[in-house]
Parts: structure tokens; C-alpha cells; sequence
């Protein structure tokens, strides 16, 4: 779910103690005085995350505004890029184990469960802020969890990340591991699936239009055509001149429709503001999924900050496994769409193995 600035504004604060009321894209807030220095803000203030022009005593909290630039301070003095401690849960581990039985299953592999343990575990909450611009526009913040340790992916809503922010505590000593920048691209690789099924309702409202747009103008030059072709006349001479008509509306309506398509092109952009390294222990299940002759282990862990289990995202799409879980022949773990029967000559194959193109007939 994608938040909106405000709201992330907020939740930020709300975790440094920052007293505050929202009200619409406005908040009336009341700040300590180590974050009045760090934010350089008065005691008392309202702040604003829209657009519009303000007035002097309202500071301006939009995207690139110096006060949301200073906001990333809070998340310690290291910046953008803070690294903190979330407290362990303490879980029974036969419980546990029952849980995950009850949870998962895969369509055509069996597993077992191996042992459970605790285990240090490393999370990245990466905020990015997203702007679609077409004829209209679209931009939030998505905030998401992705688990350095177990490969998956929880998209954050307002509630979640409130009670995150609420545990977590600065971290002092930095011996841990911490998340590095190929752990960045595969985060970012499993964010922009997730981006675009965000902004899903945005693009088919898009496509929606345009196609009505196109449809018009279509149909406007198809009506042109007929009453030219109603006056067709025998004469050699007006045929010429009648041909050269049509050329001349074919053309305008090509211009138009190209005209159309520029209009109702989209242009993403997602640009990261802060990630935070979160440290924990979790509970870790080691699992053997056995697939025909060949086997291979994984390890589930069950989220601490979630209060679930991070199951691994779909290793073809990256996004994370909704329905049916398949396994293929090579143990990669693959959701329903990408464990599929080609659209053309129905070879099933695994879109991991093949890089989503078909083995047998090469359609991507
Ligand atoms: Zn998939
Ligand atoms: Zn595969
Ligand atoms: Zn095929």
C-alpha cells in the first residue's frame, strides 16, 4: 500500500516524540527541543506537504523541500542511510513449526522441516518516493520491508510502519553486517513490480482513455472518408483529386493518433529517500524441499516487525508468491504465472531457468 507524505511525515515524528495532529495534508505539531535543533524548526508550527504557495508561518514539507531533506536526519545522524536495532520475539519454537505446517504448501514439491533457530537477521525499510506523469499524475511514498536474510518483501501500510518505528532504537555498535549494494539492487529489482501494481488503477484509467480517445478520432475520419466516397464521381479528373483527399485525411488522422499516444505516454520515476538497516533475531525454520530427484534447503524466518512469515519472493518475477507455490525442476521457488505453459506451444517451463523465454519455441 502506498502512503502519502503526510502520513510518512508524521509517523517519522510520531517516533521521535514529536506531539502532532494531521489535517488533510497539514500538521499542527508540538517538537522537543533536540528535534527543534536537528530540524531547525520552532517549538510550535504547521507543517505542509502539498504544493501550494504558503503563507510565512506555515513551513513548506513537500518532497525536496530543505524540511523534508532534514527529516532524514532523524533517522540518526548518519542520514539516509541509519542502521538500528529491532527487539526479538520470543516464540515457542514447536508452535512455531506448527504454524508454518499449517501455512505452506507447494503444488508439486514436498518438505520437511529440519530444525528452528534463532539467528541474526538483517532488514532493510527503504522508502521511495514514485511519480507517475502522464496526462494526469500520480505520486506517493512506498514504504517496504525486504529481509536481507530470507529474500522476501513486505509492502508497509500506515499502521505497520507506526508500530515498527515505535520499537526501533539507534543501534551504537556497527560490527554487523549491513546491507550492501547488491542487496540494494535486489531490493530495488523487487520494488518496481510492486510499483506497478500500484499504480495498476492509474495505468488502466490511462490505457481506458486513451483507446476512447483513439476510438474518436477514428471513427471522426473513418465518417470523413464515407461522405467523400458518397460523392465519388466518374470523372478521371475528381478520382485523382479524390485520392489525393483521402491521402491527405489518412495522414491527418495518423498525426492525430500518433498525437494521442505522446499524450497518454507514462514516464515513471521512484527515486530512493531513506533506508533503514534494521538488526534483529528471528526465529529461522530450516526446510528440505524435495522436488523428483533433486532437493534443496531453505530457510523461513518469521518476522518479528510483521508478526509473519518471510517467505521468499517469487525468484522469476520477484514479487511475492499470492497464490499457488510451484517448484521446478531445478528447485527454484516460482509463482502460478511463471511456472506456466507457453501461450503458443504450450511447453511448461519455469520462467527462472529460461529468463521468461520459451525453451521450445522462443516466444518472450
Ligand atoms: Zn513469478
Ligand atoms: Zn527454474
Ligand atoms: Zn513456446
Amino acid at each position: 500500500m502506498s502512503d502519502t507524505l503526510t502520513q510518512v511525515t508524521a509517523n517519522i515524528l510520531k517516533s521521535r516524540d514529536v506531539l502532532l495532529e494531521i489535517n488533510g495534508n497539514s500538521i499542527e505539531y508540538a517538537a522537543p527541543e533536540d528535534i527543534q535543533k536537528i530540524l531547525n524548526i520552532p517549538e510550535y508550527g504547521i507543517l505542509d506537504s502539498s504544493h501550494k504557495i504558503h503563507d510565512h508561518d506555515v513551513i513548506p514539507a513537500a518532497f525536496h523541500s530543505d524540511f523534508f531533506d532534514s527529516l532524514m536526519l532523524l533517522f540518526n545522524d548518519k542520514g539516509r542511510f541509519s542502521i538500528t536495532d529491532y527487539p526479538a520475539l520470543k516464540m515457542n519454537k514447536t508452535h512455531l513449526e506448527k504454524k508454518l505446517l499449517g501455512y505452506l504448501s507447494f503444488q508439486n514439491a514436498v518438505f520437511n522441516i529440519n530444525q528452528t533457530k534463532s539467528i541474526p537477521a538483517l532488514y532493510g525499510l527503504l522508502f521511495f518516493r514514485y511519480k507517475a506523469i502522464s496526462d494526469e499524475k500520480k505520486e506517493g511514498v512506498l514504504t517496504f520491508l525486504f529481509s536481507k536474510t530470507f529474500h522476501s518483501i513486505s509492502v508497509l501500510n500506515d499502521n505497520q510502519m507506526r508500530v515498527i518505528f515505535d520499537q526501533l532504537t539507534n543501534k551504537n555498535d556497527i560490527t554487523d553486517e549491513i546491507l550492501d549494494d547488491h542487496d540494494l539492487l535486489i531490493a530495488i529489482q523487487s520494488m518496481k513490480p510492486v510499483l506497478f501494481s500500484i499504480l495498476n488503477d492509474f495505468t488502466s484509467s490511462l490505457s481506458r482513455r486513451l483507446k476512447r480517445d483513439m476510438d474518436r478520432v477514428s471513427s471522426y475520419y473513418h465518417s470523413l472518408k464515407e461522405e467523400l466516397s458518397n460523392k465519388r464521381s466518374n470523372v478521371d479528373k475528381d478520382a485523382e483529386l479524390m485520392k489525393d483527399k483521402i491521402k491527405a485525411i489518412n495522414s491527418e488522422k495518423n498525426w492525430k493518433l500518433n498525437d494521442l499516444r505522446s499524450k497518454y505516454k507514462m514516464t515513471i520515476q521512484a527515486e530512493p529517500l531513506a533506508i533503514v538497516q534494521i538488526h534483529t533475531m528471528v526465529d529461522s525454520i530450516d526446510l528440505t524441499i524435495k522436488r523428483r530427484l533433486k532437493q534443496r534447503n531453505v530457510a523461513i524466518g518469521y518476522n518479528p516487525m510483521l508478526k509473519q512469515f518471510d517467505f521468499p519472493v517469487c525468484e522469476a518475477c520477484f514479487l511475492n508468491i499470492q497464490n499457488e507455490t510451484y517448484i521446478c525442476d531445478e528447485t527454484h521457488i516460482v509463482c502460478e504465472k511463471c511456472y506456466n505453459k507457453c501461450p503458443r506451444c504450450s511447453k511448461l517451463f519455469c520462467k527462472a531457468c529460461y529468463c521468461k523465454k520459451c525453451p521450445k519455441c522462443g516466444l518472450l
